[in-house]
Order: C-alpha cells, then sequence, then structure tokens
C-alpha cells in the first residue's frame, strides 16, 4: 500500500491547492469556466502536471506545482522545451525515457529532484503518450508525485534489516523471527543451538521446538505482548532439553506485527546454579548433607511427625579417636577415615532416615518412623558396630570408635534445634562414660555443657594446688623375678573424692590443653623421686613416665625433659618415656624428638603396642628399647587362642628387633607361665604390686 504524501514543493506550510485557488476565482454567477476549472483542478492535486507537444517538446500546459519546481511561473514556463523547463542536468537524466515516450511507450521512472530552494526530493515520474483516434502522438502528459518520505520510509526499514542481519549474526545468542508462531526467519547461532538445519526450521511452527508443559506460558507471553525475560525449554534435534533464557519482542516489519524471538542456552548456569545449590547444602568430603540442610529438612520431618504422632530420633555420632588419627596419620587418611564412616552409616539406614555430617569427626542420623525408644537403640547399636569394624587403608587397619547421643521427639524437645542440642550433651555423656556406646538423653543432661567448664576449672585448680600425685609399679623381670624397672602413674588426690584414676582425666586434660602441666609435674616428680631412690642406696634402674602425645607434639619435649634431668641431677639413662603407636606415625615430630631424646640417653617404649596403627616399619627406623604388649591380649591368654597367637607374635617380633618385650597386666600365675614359655622378657601387673605411692613401693626388697 502506498503511503499518502501531499506534495508541498517550495514552501512546505503552504498547502499548493489552496494558493491554486486563490489565483482562480468564479465569474459573477460563480461558475468556472472550463480553463478555469481544468486550471483549479491541476493546482488542487499534490503533483507536479505538465502536458508537452512531441514535435518540438515545447511545453503546452503546466500547473503551479510544476512551473515553480523548476522555477518558472504558470504563464513563464509555457513555450520553454522540456530541457529549458527542467535544466540542464535534470535533462541528461531524462533524456532517455523522452525519447522512449517518444516511441509511444509509457514510462514511469523515479529519479531526484532538486527544487529551487536547494532541496533534494525523489519523485516519481510518469510520462503518458497522448494519442489522437488515429494512433497520432498528439502531445506527452508528464505526471510526478513526491514520494520522498515513502522513498526513505523504504530505506529506513532496508537499512534496518540490514543492521538487524548483522546483529543476528554477530551475537550468540539464538534469534528468531515468527508471525502468529510460524517460523519466518532464524540465525545461524538459533541454529546451532538446536542442531537444526534452516529448512528443518523456517515455516515451522514454533510449537515443534518447545515441550508442551512451556507452551501455556510462552504463549501467555506472546499474546500479552510481553518483553521481559523468562526461562523455559526447547528441544534440541536429538531429542534432549535446552533450558534457555528468552525474551520477546514485537517489532513492525512491512507493516505487519513480527515477533522476535531472542534466547540463549542456560544449560551451563543451570548446572553451576545447581551445583551451587549443592555446596550450599552438602559436606562436599562425603557428600551427605549439611547442617543447614539437615535442619531444614529436619524442621520438616517434625511437623509430619506431630501431624501423624510418630517418633523421630535424633542421634548425635562422634568419632572417638579421629583427632589422634588426623594428628599422627595426617589430614590425608583423616579424611578417607571420614568418607568410609559415612558410607558405613548410611548402609545401616533406611530410606526414610537422614544422615548429615556436621562437621570435624561429627555425624547427626535422623531416624523418621519407628516405634518405640528401643528401636532407636537398636539401631544405634548397629552403627557403634559398623563404624568400628576394621578399615583398611593403606596397608594398615585404622579402628574407628564412635559415641553415639540420642534424643528422641516428642520427649525430649520439640523443635531442631533443642533435639539436637540434647542429643548432643548425650553424646557427651556417652563419651565420658567409657567411650564406644551410646546413650539416651535424660533430663539434666544439658547441664552438661555446663558441667564441663567447671570440670575444666576445676582440673585446672588440682594443677595450681598440686593435687596430683604419682603412684609406682614395679616391673619384673619373667626370669628370675627381678625388679627391672618402675612405672610412674600419676593420680588426682581430689579433696573430697580421694583418689581418682588417670583414666577419667588424662584425655579430658589433653583436650583441654591442661595435660602439659600434669605431664611436666609427672615427669619431674618420677625423675625427683628416681634420683632420691638411687641416693638411698637402692638398685639404679629405669623409671618410665607415660607421655601424651599431645605434649610430644609441642616441639620442646626434648628441652623439657633435659631441663628436668638437669634440675634432678637424674642420669638420662634411667628415664624412660612411653608413647603410643599412634605417635610414631607423625614422622617429622618423631624422627627429631626420638633423635633428640636418645641424645640424653634416654630410653623409649611403645606402650599398648598392638592396639594402635600397625605398621611396623618405624620399629625398626627408630630408636626404640621397649614393646609393651598391651593388657587386652595378657588378659585372655588361658581362654583365647587368637590372644595367644598375638601375644607369642609380638614377643617374637620385639625379639626379631631387638627390642625388650614386656607384658602389662599380668595378674595371674598362669599367664606368667605362659610368658616366660614363650621367652617374654619382662611383665608388670597386679600379679608383680599395684601402683602405690612411693613411700608404699616396697618391691626394691626383690631386686
Ligand atoms: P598404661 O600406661 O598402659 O598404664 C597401665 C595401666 O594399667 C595403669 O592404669 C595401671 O594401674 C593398670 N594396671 C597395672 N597392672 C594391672 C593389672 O594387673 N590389671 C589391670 N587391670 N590393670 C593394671 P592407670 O594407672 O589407671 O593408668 C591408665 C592410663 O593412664 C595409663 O595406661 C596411661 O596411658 C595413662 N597415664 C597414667 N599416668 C599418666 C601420666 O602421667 N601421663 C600420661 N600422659 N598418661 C598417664
Ligand atoms: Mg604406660
Ligand atoms: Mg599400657
Amino acid at each position: 500500500m502506498l503511503p499518502k504524501i501531499r506534495v508541498h514543493f517550495g514552501d512546505t506550510e503552504t498547502d499548493p491547492a489552496l494558493g491554486a485557488m486563490s489565483a482562480v476565482a468564479p465569474d459573477d454567477a460563480g461558475r468556472y469556466g472550463e480553463d478555469t476549472l481544468l486550471r483549479l483542478v491541476a493546482d488542487s492535486v499534490p503533483a507536479l502536471i505538465a502536458y508537452y507537444e512531441p514535435q518540438t517538446l515545447r511545453c503546452v500546459f503546466a500547473n503551479k506545482a510544476y512551473a515553480e519546481a523548476n522555477g518558472w511561473t504558470v504563464d513563464s514556463i509555457i513555450g520553454k522545451t522540456v530541457r529549458e523547463a527542467i535544466g540542464e542536468e535534470a535533462w541528461h537524466i531524462i533524456e532517455p525515457q523522452v525519447e522512449r515516450v517518444l516511441k509511444g511507450e509509457k514510462v514511469e521512472y523515479t529519479r531526484p529532484l532538486m527544487l529551487p530552494n536547494g532541496e533534494q526530493r525523489i519523485v516519481e515520474v510518469h510520462l503518458i503518450p497522448h494519442f489522437d483516434e488515429r494512433s497520432q502522438m498528439l502531445g506527452a502528459f508528464v505526471l510526478i508525485t513526491d514520494i520522498t518520505r515513502h522513498h526513505r520510509a523504504e530505506q529506513e526499514i532496508r537499512d534496518s534489516e540490514e543492521r538487524m542481519r548483522k546483529f543476528a549474526a554477530a551475537t550468540n545468542e539464538g534469534i528468531f523471527f515468527h508471525k502468529d508462531g510460524i517460523l519466518t526467519d532464524v540465525n545461524d547461532a538459533l541454529l546451532a543451538i538446536g542442531g537444526y538445519k534452516r529448512e528443518e526450521v523456517i515455516g515451522h511452527a514454533l510449537w515443534e521446538f518447545v515441550p508442551g508443559e512451556w507452551h501455556q506460558t510462552m504463549s501467555d507471553y506472546m499474546r500479552e505482548g510481553r518483553e521481559d525475560t523468562f526461562e523455559a525449554e526447547v528441544v534440541h534435534k536429538n531429542g534432549h532439553r535446552i533450558a534457555v533464557e528468552l525474551v520477546g519482542k514485537t517489532i513492525v516489519l512491512r507493516g505487519e506485527a513480527h515477533r522476535l524471538g531472542a534466547l540463549r542456552d542456560i544449560t551451563a548456569r543451570r548446572h553451576a546454579e545447581a551445583r551451587i545449590q549443592y555446596l550450599a547444602h552438602h559436606d562436599m568430603l562425603t557428600g551427605l548433607p549439611n547442617r543447614a540442610y539437615l535442619t531444614e529438612r529436619l524442621t520438616t520431618i517434625l511437623a509430619l511427625a506431630r501431624r501423624h504422632g510418630t517418633l523421630v530420633a535424633i542421634m548425635f555420632i562422634d568419632l572417638d579417636n579421629f583427632k589422634t588419627v588426623n594428628d599422627s596419620l595426617g589430614h590425608h587418611v583423616g579424611d578417607v577415615l571420614l568418607k568410609q564412616v559415612a558410607g558405613r552409616i548410611k548402609e545401616v539406614l533406611r530410606e526414610a532416615d537422614m544422615v548429615s555430617r556436621l562437621g570435624g569427626d561429627e555425624f547427626l542420623v535422623i531416624l523418621a518412623d519407628f516405634a518405640a525408644s528401643e528401636d532407636a537403640a537398636k539401631v544405634a547399636e548397629k552403627l557403634l558396630q559398623v563404624i568400628s569394624a576394621p578399615i583398611e587403608l593403606e596397608g594398615r587397619e585404622l579402628c574407628a570408635n564412635a559415641s553415639i547421643g540420642i534424643s528422641v521427639f516428642p520427649r525430649d524437645g520439640d523443635n531442631a534445634d533443642d533435639l539436637i542440642r540434647n542429643a548432643d550433651a548425650a553424646m557427651y555423656s556417652a563419651k565420658d562414660h567409657g567411650r564406644g556406646h551410646s546413650r539416651f538423653y535424660t533430663a539434666g543432661l544439658s547441664d552438661e555443657g555446663a558441667a564441663t567448664l567447671a570440670r575444666e576449672s576445676r582440673l585446672r585448680q588440682a594443677v595450681q594446688r598440686g593435687e596430683f600425685v604419682v603412684f609406682y609399679q614395679p616391673q619384673l623381670r619373667v626370669s628370675d623375678l627381678r625388679l627391672a624397672g618402675i612405672e610412674a602413674l600419676v593420680r588426682w588426690r581430689h579433696p573430697e573424692r580421694g583418689l581418682i584414676d588417670p583414666s577419667e582425666f588424662i584425655e579430658f586434660a589433653e583436650t583441654r590443653g591442661l595435660i602439659d602441666e600434669i605431664g611436666q609435674y609427672v615427669l619431674r616428680e618420677a625423675c625427683r623421686q628416681n634420683k632420691a631412690w638411687q641416693d638411698a642406696g637402692h638398685a639404679a634402674l629405669p623409671i618410665s613416665v607415660n607421655v601424651s602425645a599431645v605434649q610430644f607434639r609441642r616441639g620442646d619435649l626434648v628441652a623439657a625433659v633435659k631441663r628436668v634431668l638437669d634440675d634432678t641431677g637424674l642420669e638420662g639413662r634411667y628415664l624412660d618415656l612411653e608413647l603410643t603407636e599412634s605417635l610414631l606415625m607423625d614422622k617429622d615430630i618423631v624422627g627429631n624428638a626420638l633423635a633428640g631424646l636418645r641424645a640424653l640417653g634416654v630410653r623409649i617404649t611403645i606402650d599398648d603396642f598392638g592396639t594402635g596403627y600397625s605398621s611396623l616399619g618405624y620399629l625398626k627406623r627408630y630408636p626404640i628399647d621397649k614393646l609393651k604388649i598391651d593388657r587386652s591380649f595378657i588378659d585372655d591368654l588361658g581362654t583365647d587362642a587368637d590372644e595367644r597367637a598375638i601375644a607369642v607374635a609380638i614377643i617374637n617380633l620385639a625379639k626379631t628387633l631387638k627390642l625388650t618385650p614386656l607384658a602389662e597386666g599380668v595378674e595371674r600365675q598362669e599367664q606368667l607361665e605362659f610368658l616366660r614359655e614363650h621367652g617374654c622378657d619382662e611383665f608388670q601387673g597386679y600379679l608383680a604390686g599395684s601402683p602405690v605411692a612411693a613411700e608404699d613401693f616396697s618391691a626394691f626388697s626383690r631386686g
């Protein structure tokens, strides 16, 4: 459809029709003459009109607009040749057209037209030959219309289409045009995203490429002409879905409303989002849900249980010896252990249950939907069992024991926080009452946090007040029962509770940073006592002092030992330090410290041998003197063939490595007989004498 164009040549404010009207007036009767009427019409139409005579090409008629456009008046243009009328330059352009019309052709062309005021217009020119009845050419009409605006609009569309094509080609966004849902054009990026060829798309319905459940959303956006971004999916040629971000725009092309859509593949972003979501909710090491996620889920689970009147158990699991593993064998080993434990816990649980890692060596289990507390206890028992089963690791066997605290909804709390806190309190209580157990929460347990603090400050006080004493237990030679050494064992002489065994406070002291002071005291006191015994004329024997891994790791142990030896005057060879196996795994600490101690003449014993993380390499590598066979192997010597075999193996191992084997916890004569039979060098235990205060120590009489 052509635009309606009003021609305003020259003065664009003045309507040429009105201008012409004022020059042509009716007669007194109000009638126009024929010529007058012709002129009125000619001057009123929005076009340039002229009539030329064919032989001479002189102007016979021109309307006002035509004359003025060429710089003439209606009168002065008459009789001018075309060439004179339109000027040299224009003549040049149109001469061929003029020749065509003179041959009787209807000619139509567009050309630029320069107005007398310098304005450039684009005009459409019709040259129409005029014949009489005998086909004699009488003249030629010239009809010129101004199509400048129309022309510009077309040019603009061409330009903008060109621009659009360039944009579309330059972007990675898929761009498509559609008219009422039928695709009319797409860019290469869109084809690349969807894996289609152009001909598989153009002319097809948009909906073929959109999964059904997105049809509604998309058609809503289209119908409402929305131009905001939304997310949806499209179907790749190979069938899989692609997450996309889409924006639609309504644009008018050649007078018709089209929809332009731009889409971007957001699969990578979706993956990243999912990953972030996962990270926010999971523990990276074990892949288990983390605390945040668990609390969220627990709240939901509790709401359901409340509605259905069911029970929910919360189990707080803490590994007993994880810190030792981590510190002595390294984080790498600790990590593997945690992963294994996580896997084992999961195996015990059912679909409806949930386990999460709270951090460190703490796990939390939610048992949903069970009938009675005993059921929870059974699950806890099962968990303890699977967790403590030995774990093979780089040729070593590790054991992870756990303590479990249990709280039950609704009895022990009605919200996630309370239930977790109470399970935590129950777990601490389980630890305090001998590890490797589970315990239910009972009212009053939550005061245990406060109790722990009180306990710590009480222990600190005991250090300051000097409430610790050292007991001594004899170590005898198996062959002739003569005194071979003495072990120093600490006791807490509590003003109200009386003597307290180290098993009740050593570990606690280790975790609270109090072991150094206690250890220092025992070391100094044991050395002083040993020197005093020597000075009193008793046989010069080594005194064994237990050293905690924490003290060892402090790094200044060698210096501390040297100071004590210097201060007390005891020779280094009369001091024997007892370490546990796990400590030896930490090569850096041990290498230096053991060498330093050896330089002082101090002896080294491995305590509780056989219970730790046995790698035998270090027995050869380090300057070790004695192996203490753990009491647990000695206990069952009479009854258990396996234990017997282990005890014998340790004795032989020690002998092979030229170490002195010593059996701990020997209480009965037949145990001693067994040891003698198998060549164990030394023993210690109630059979030889219990630990006693220095003034009660009478074993020297055996010397
Ligand atoms: P340990 O070094 O293996 O000490 C042997 C433990 O066995 C001692 O327990 C001792 O009283 C006990 N015992 C000795 N003979 C027998 C027996 O015939 N039968 C039985 N059933 N037990 C026997 P105690 O004194 O309660 O010490 C426990 C643990 O506390 C020690 O085990 C040691 O690891 C630690 N400990 C003791 N004193 C110290 C100390 O000064 N510093 C450090 N770091 N740890 C210490
Ligand atoms: Mg010991
Ligand atoms: Mg021991």
